[in-house]
């Protein structure tokens, strides 16, 4: 007897073995027309499993559920594989290919060793014979085989990888038989599930190829990967290509050195960007607007070396629990080992415990501009976004716990004007919170749920709009994270508030309270911006290199006309560097043309444009990134219209 509960409470029952396809059909034939895939008691089957007996809780899977994108993939992947060996033999080695549901460009890939090279010219073709096996809808059916026939049968066809991974599946795992995939002329080794027939794949599209060691490993040969993406719609998959090409054009590795931002020197090593001039001014910026607002809310500014004693971290509990992800310790007198600092905590806590502390002198708002380092994997390291050394906008808050409600939320608040001020208005909350499973984190459990507790308490006053992710924590708190939508829909964790009960416990920290005793003060670890690198980096993709006037490192090119108006620019020139306005003259001999032409691809906000009509007026022909020529002022006007777009960061924009 089969008892089988649908979503709706529904109970069926039958006598006889039925396949998921049955069911759905017999729920109904539009269902089995759209069925892709089934859940089984939570866990994801092709729709020709069988079931034989018991009870079963059974959902049909359509495209509306958003599983079935990774199905999809998975499958559109297959039919890659098919289509390369039918293209080019028998002697095409196909290893694996994952489908990629979270990456922001591809959908899937497979690894291939091939007989001949291929470029990205081949992939139109590939795509023609994948279209064919789409348009066959060849039945992809599920074979269940003992791992020793699952061998042979790849042995049989020279597929040396399938033979190798079969191996270790046996050797690794215990694995006594081994699930095979046949699409017509084509067999696969594969966990599954998969889409009942190739017919079921929709739009897809092959993006690139790429060498990949065989797992990952540079002593074993280089593969060819062919990356793809898969979508059930073709104006899902055009959005999505449009969105890959405009994540390309403002690709802040590509305009960083386009616009003279920052350098990343093998010399120096990976991950260790510099900051050249132009760059350095949106980090000037950055750091003195953050300075101000921290100086009006209380905040001391402090300075602490890039280097502290390892046992410092030993108190912290960093060490060496996250030993992997530090540079090694370096050992300068006998038995003394020092750590290029991963965070400023400990040396923020070394200044709290310099001096006696009474409830009178809390909340104390310490605040460094601090670099850390951190040793992320080579292959992980990508621009300003991922790298090695980088600064955080860091601050460390010691209060008493009555105020530690209120100084969360002013850290909120300076999260959320932050996040505003740039125009990253998009934005949601994530509460990081511990994995009861994990050991790693440090604390009692009492102290743990009450700084959950006032986290949550602080993101439901604000009335953020958030979601809970247990194993999110940091090793000593949990923590609110500000995840931003940059303006093409991609999404970046920015901005963290920590509330910390541990470490004040570890390092013995103490103010002594109104009753004249000792007292445990909390501590909060906050960073607006998080890393001040990534922050930039983020922002020369939000922006695509084109700064708003505060930010930009040239905020106005003067542009003569001829040489006969150059003695005016150079006036023009004193006159806004004087009121602290970024200008650079174009003196030169390049017709006017090309001159806008160059400051255009600079992404320069403002070109102020003199002819011999503006030297005789003293007035500027103002022409604005975007908006083009907008008229002629009077010097005067302009630079005071500019000082209000740049003091008011924007709000208040000239020549709207
Ligand atoms: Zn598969
Ligand atoms: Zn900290």
């Amino acid at each position: 007897m089969i008892t089988i509960k649908l979503p709706d409470g529904v109970i069926k029952e039958y006598s006889d073995e039925i396949t998921l396809a049955d069911i759905a059909m017999e729920i109904s034939p539009e269902l089995a027309k759209h069925a892709l895939v089934a859940e089984v008691d939570g866990e994801l089957v092709d729709l020709s499993t069988k079931i034989n007996d018991g009870t079963h809780t059974v959902r049909i899977l359509t495209e509306d559920d958003e599983r079935s994108l990774e199905i999809l993939r998975h499958t559109t992947a297959h039919v890659l594989a098919q289509a390369v060996r039918r293209l080019f033999g028998d002697e095409v080695q196909y290893t694996i290919g994952p489908a990629l549901v979270e990456d922001s460009q591809y959908g899937f890939y497979y690894d291939f060793d091939l007989p001949a090279p291929i470029s990205a010219d081949d992939l139109p073709r590939i795509e023609q014979e994948m279209r064919k096996i789409i348009k066959e809808k060849i039945p992809i059916e599920r074979l269940e085989l003992p791992a020793e026939q699952a061998k042979e049968r790849f042995t049989r066809l020279g597929q040396k990888y399938k033979v190798e991974m079969i191996d270790d599946l046996v050797k690794n795992e215990g694995v006594s038989s081994i699930s095979l995939y046949k699409q017509g002329d084509f067999i696969d080794m594969c966990r599954g599930p998969h889409l009942p027939d190739t017919g079921k794949v929709k739009a897809f599209k092959l993006l690139t190829t790429a060498g990949a060691y065989w797992r990952g490993d540079e002593n074993n040969p280089m593969l060819t990967r062919i990356y793809g993406t898969a979508f059930f719609d073709e104006k899902q998959l055009t959005e999505h290509i449009e969105r890959i090409e405009e994540a390309k054009k403002r690709d802040h590795r590509v305009l960083g050195k386009q616009l003279g931002l920052f350098l990343i020197s093998n010399a120096v090593g990976q991950g260790l960007p510099l900051w050249l001039p132009k760059g350095t001014i949106i980090r000037i910026e950055l750091q003195n607007w953050l300075r101000d607002e921290l100086f009006k809310q209380g905040y001391q500014f402090v300075f602490t070396p890039h280097i502290g004693k390892v046992d410092l971290y030993r108190t912290s509990g960093y060490y060496p629990y996250y030993e992997h992800g530090l540079f090694p310790a370096m050992e300068v007198e006998q038995g003394q080992a020092y750590l290029l600092k991963p965070m400023n905590c400990p040396h923020h806590i070394q200044i709290y415990l310099s001096a006696p502390r009474t409830y009178r002198n809390l909340p104390l708002r310490l605040a460094e501009f601090g670099t850390v380092y951190r040793l992320e994997q080579s292959g992980e390291l990508s621009g300003l976004i991922r790298v090695r050394g980088f600064t955080q906008d860091d601050a460390h808050i010691f209060c008493t716990p009555e105020q530690l409600l209120e100084e969360v939320e002013s850290c909120a608040n300076l999260a959320k004007m932050v996040l505003e001020t740039v125009g990253l208005n998009d934005y949601r909350v994530r509460i990081g919170l511990r994995d009861p499973d994990s050991s790693k984190y440090t604390g009692s459990k009492e102290n743990w749920d009450l700084a959950e507790d006032n986290i949550r308490q602080v993101v439901r006053k604000l009335q953020l709009d958030y979601t809970e992710e247990p194993g999110e924590a940091a090793f000593y708190g949990p923590k609110i994270d500000f995840i931003t939508k940059d303006c093409i829909g991609r999404e970046w964790q920015l901005g963290t508030i920590q509330v910390d009960y541990n470490l004040p416990e570890r390092f013995n920290l103490e103010y002594i309270g109104p009753d004249n005793v000792p007292h445990r003060p909390v501590m909060i670890h906050r960073a607006p911006l998080g890393s001040l690198d990534r922050f930039i980096g983020i922002l020369i993709e939000h922006f695509a290199g084109a700064f708003p006037l505060w930010l930009a490192p040239v905020q106005v090119a003067v542009l003569p006309v001829s040489e006969k108006s150059a003695d005016y620019a150079q006036k023009v020139l004193k006159q806004l560097q004087d009121v602290r306005l970024r200008a650079e003259v174009d003196a030169s001999p390049d017709k006017i043309g090309a001159k806008i032409r160059r400051w255009t691809m600079e992404k320069v906000p403002y070109m102020f444009i003199i002819g011999q009509r503006e030297v005789e007026n003293e007035t500027v022909s103002v022409r604005k990134r975007k908006a083009g020529q907008v008229g002629t002022f009077r010097l005067t006007e302009v630079i005071e219209l500019l000082k209000i777009e740049r003091d008011t960061r924007g709000s208040q924009e000239a020549f709207t």
